[in-house]
């Protein structure tokens, strides 16, 4: 007899549906070339099943909308600011809110407060808006993350880790008087959401507290790196998610958030310390940036909804089945032999282009071509990250970066597992024909950030 699974399925049913367009091939092609084969520009109307981002995509709980009929739009002091207080003291454990209107609304804050001109943040990789609000802010970001991080083969299980000799030597050639803080991210997002260890974490801490340098979180998929935890490290296979991600933030001096990913909401975001200092000057400057303290350009049902969304987002169901989607997704394309980036990650597949289309040189754009390819296909929007996106150097060459790929992600409690079967089948047909895929050439390039805009066209 064949050996029966344990599946996992959806702690949840569904409600509401909200209808999508289908579409012919006729018509994709049409949209592809209106778009000028740039994903980012197709109309969302004509997307099937989008895979852009998981930022802001979350579909809410009947809660958490429930929640939202609670809003108190009260301009100071709305019952539903100190619910959301109630609620990140609670299962984050940081003492003190300052809510913002997304994740770079409280980078902004915190790099203005942290950050002297000439300081060095080292951190395990960068994101596109972190590291921007700490140069603005006078500093220069310097990466720490292990070796592995930047190799799509390798398999190591927690490939988010801090290289600690990489952080002792910037400590011993900068001084630590220069490194207001370290910048900690739980599941790396540029890393293809590659999760920290405990261990690693609690060694940097104990580095940390020695040379009195505070650690900044950027948790905006903390509860993801708590199921990596859970499932491979050593001694927590009976801990509850809930307990793994307060301990990774009892390790952190405060966080940054972006509650449009982890913490179910479609906007909102905050900023959380512990010191009471730190608080005070954060809830002065808020209000020049994003508004009063209490609200931090949140109404009040935006708060409501994100205070029940944190609660949910810890359970250990619901991050079983949202991460079991994603593997289900990436065992899938795996089996029809599609090259993708081991091991899979918390919130998307990265499909390796250059393995894919091994005959399209990098200049003829080899992941732009294959997200256009994969919308043509079966109207699966994804995103390019290689080359377009890296942009040029300032001698306007292009940088060449290793890794080309497309990035699948996956919006939460969003699309069905037949969903992920439609997925993986249309990639493998793509792969299927790999050979006949010609390139693309620019014929577009906006000034900043090319991706967003840039036009294409077909060899
Ligand atoms: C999305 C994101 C941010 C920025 O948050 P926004 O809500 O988009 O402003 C910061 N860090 C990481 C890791 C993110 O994924």
């Amino acid at each position: 007899m064949k050996k029966i699974k344990q599946s996992w399925a959806e702690p949840y049913k569904i409600k509401m549906v909200e209808l999508l367009k289908m579409t012919t091939a006729a018509q994709r092609k049409k949209a592809l070339k209106d778009a000028g084969h740039n994903t980012f520009l197709l109309k969302s109307e004509d997307v099937y099943i989008d895979l852009l981002t998981d930022s802001g995509t979350s579909a809410m709980s009947d809660r958490q909308w429930a929640g939202m009929m609670m809003g108190d739009e009260a301009y100071a002091g709305s019952r539903n600011f100190y619910h959301l207080e109630e609620v990140v003291r609670e299962v984050y454990g940081y003492k003190y809110l300052i809510p913002t209107h997304q994740g770079r609304g409280a980078e902004n804050i915190l790099s203005k407060i942290l950050i002297k001109k000439g300081d060095i943040i080292p951190g395990n990789m960068y994101f596109t808006t972190t590291r921007l609000h700490q140069e603005l802010a006078g500093g220069r970001f310097e990466d720490v993350i292990i070796d592995e991080a930047h190799d799509p083969e390798n398999t190591f299980p927690f490939k988010g880790n801090i290289d600690l000799s990489k952080l002792k030597k910037l400590i011993k050639k900068y001084g630590a008087p220069k490194i207001p803080y370290i910048s900690m991210a739980t599941s790396v997002n540029m890393a293809g959401g590659q999760p920290i260890s405990m261990k690693n974490l609690r060694e940097l801490r104990a580095l940390t507290k020695k040379h009195n340098i505070r650690i900044i979180h950027d948790m905006t998929r903390v509860a993801e790196n708590a199921y990596f935890i859970q499932q491979k490290e050593k001694g927590y296979a009976d801990r509850s998610i809930k307990s793994i991600v307060k301990e990774i933030c009892s390790l952190t001096d405060g966080a940054t958030m972006s509650a449009k990913k982890d913490a179910l909401v479609n906007i909102g975001g905050f900023l959380a310390v512990n010191d009471y200092d730190v608080y005070e000057e954060a809830r002065n400057m808020v209000v020049v940036y994003e508004g009063l303290h209490t609200y931090g350009g949140l109404a009040g049902r935006d708060m409501e909804a994100m205070a029940i969304g944190i609660k949910e987002s810890v359970s250990d169901d619901h991050i079983k089945a949202r991460i079991g989607q994603v593997i289900y997704l990436g065992e899938k394309m795996m089996e029809y032999g599609v090259p993708i980036v081991k091991p899979i990650g918390g919130h998307g597949i990265f499909v390796d282009a250059k393995k894919f289309l091994p005959h399209i040189p990098q200049d003829q754009f080899p992941a732009q071509t294959l997200a256009a390819e994969m919308y043509l296909d079966s109207g699966v929007r994804t995103m390019e990250r290689g080359v377009v996106s890296a942009g040029r150097k300032t001698n306007g060459e292009n940088y060449y970066p290793k890794l080309e790929l497309v990035r699948f992600t996956i919006p939460r409690r969003v699309y069905t597992q037949a969903h992920m079967d439609v997925i993986a089948e249309s990639a493998a047909r793509v792969y299927e024909r790999r050979d006949s895929i010609k390139g693309m050439k620019m014929v577009y390039e906006p000034k900043y950030l090319r991706f967003f805009q840039a036009r294409f066209e077909k060899l």
